[in-house]
């Protein structure tokens, strides 16, 4: 069944228990594409948004959520003749996961205030998303934000990215695991008392409005390397495969990419599933790449859609390799020894994806590899210090630490959480 974008985005997950997937794919106009190497990321933004929006929103309000959303850059940095790294981390949260908690944010405001509305969105998070949805929603009129973290298991940056906001975001500590935090939002948005009072919302990974501001990036790095090169091969460290989908649907509306190479850690559910055609999801195992230990990636279904489910095509556009912790570890000091730059865990696994595919083909004329670097390393110290590796902290890190942590400590009863959120 199809809905408009409205309801999409609001309802997050279809009745069927699907995702939401645009209709159809328009295409971007050849001649447009041809003029990007003198627009901006912004621009480049509206023009993709627009093909894809027009119809919901107009173009004027359409160019105002954007130029707020995407108001840092995405500079590319040169690591080797053909490989550039996309450094998607020069957001409030140090992550790429800011352009859609940015994006998602400003839309639900614009439709909210068409009808008059107030919601509660409600987060649970292990660390990156609730820092994006957080800064994401921050001052946004109409939406107030809830947050549950697990106390003690979150980076000392990702915890004052959750608890020194103040205003329309109010962070809870539970004292439990992850899981349990996600079991409490569930449970939430089960309760029928709660939604009899509550608009409550999701701000999850598979709302499709986060999807769409994570193709922006891809065209805007195709915009910035068009000329010198023939062929683009995207390298997209992997999780649950949101970012990744996105690249994909804008190759779908015609973005010229060669290829894309998925790389993950342990969790290797779809590298096996490329090998042995098998989709075998398991319970996620721990590594230092942490914000992509998912074992049944929930966007990857996403991706088998525009691959009309035929492992043989998708097999042609996507690769995908995993590597384990000790590979991560050797990577990030091999790049800084060589290289004199610091990834975090999750980019590693990029680059030993770069070398890796490069081995398997060796003669590739005029193919850049971009690496999207999707966090930055000051969010992962634990590694860095193991590593002697220093790293210096953005200024908006030191801003942090001269203000006031404030979060709220709970158990991991849904009675209690409840009446807080009644009262
Ligand atoms: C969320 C996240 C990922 C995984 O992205 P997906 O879209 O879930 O595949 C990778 N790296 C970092 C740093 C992240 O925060």
């Amino acid at each position: 069944m199809s809905v408009d974008f409205e309801t999409a985005v609001f309802n997050s997950l279809p009745a069927d228990k699907g995702l939401y997937m645009p209709t159809f794919f328009p295409q971007i106009d050849k001649e447009m594409m041809s003029e990007w190497g003198k627009k901006s990321l912004s621009e480049i933004a509206f023009d993709m948004a627009y093909a894809l929006l027009k119809d919901d929103i107009s173009a004027e309000d359409l160019k105002a959520i954007i130029d707020e959303a995407t108001n840092f850059d995405a500079p590319l940095h040169q690591l080797e003749n053909d490989v550039f790294v996309l450094e998607l981390f020069h957001g409030p949260s140090l992550a790429f996961k800011d352009f859609g908690g940015r994006f998602m944010s400003r839309i639900m405001a614009h439709f909210l205030k068409r009808e008059q509305k107030e919601i509660q969105i409600l987060v649970a998070t292990s660390g990156d998303t609730g820092g994006a949805v957080a800064l994401g929603f921050l001052n946004v009129p109409g939406i107030k934000v809830t947050i549950l973290y697990p106390k003690g298991k979150v980076s000392l940056i990702q915890e004052l990215q959750l608890t020194t906001n103040g205003n329309n975001i109010e962070a809870i500590a539970i004292d439990g695991t992850f899981d349990d935090c996600q079991a409490l939002v569930k449970k939430a948005f089960h309760d029928e008392e709660l939604n009899g009072k509550l608009n409550l919302t999701s701000a999850n990974s598979i709302n499709i409005s986060r999807l769409i501001p994570q193709m922006f990036y891809y065209a805007n790095t195709y915009a910035k390397l068009k000329d010198q090169f023939e062929e683009l091969i995207f390298v997209t460290p992997s999780g649950n495969f949101g970012n990744i989908a996105a690249g994909m649907m804008a190759w779908k509306m015609g973005l010229p990419i060669s290829r894309f190479i998925a790389a993950t850690n342990s969790n290797d559910i779809v590298p096996e599933f490329l090998e042995t055609g098998i989709y075998n999801a398991r319970p996620s195992v721990q590594t230092l790449a942490n914000a992509m230990d998912v074992g049944d990636p929930s966007n990857f279904v996403r991706i088998l859609d525009l691959f009309d489910d035929q492992l043989p095509e998708l097999k042609a556009m996507l690769t995908s390799y995993a590597y384990h912790d000790d590979e991560i570890k050797r990577a990030i000091s091999e790049v800084y020894k060589t290289k004199d730059y610091v990834v975090c865990p999750h980019m590693a696994t990029g680059c030993l994806a770069v070398v890796t595919d490069k081995m398997l083909h060796p003669n590739l004329e005029k193919t850049a590899y971009v690496v999207l670097a999707t966090a930055h390393p000051c969010k992962f110290p634990d590694v860095f210090s193991e590593l002697g590796i220093e790293i210096e902290e953005p200024e908006q890190v030191k801003e942090m630490y001269q203000k006031e942590k404030i979060s709220l400590a709970m158990g991991n009863s849904f009675e209690e959480f409840k009446a807080f959120l009644m009262k």
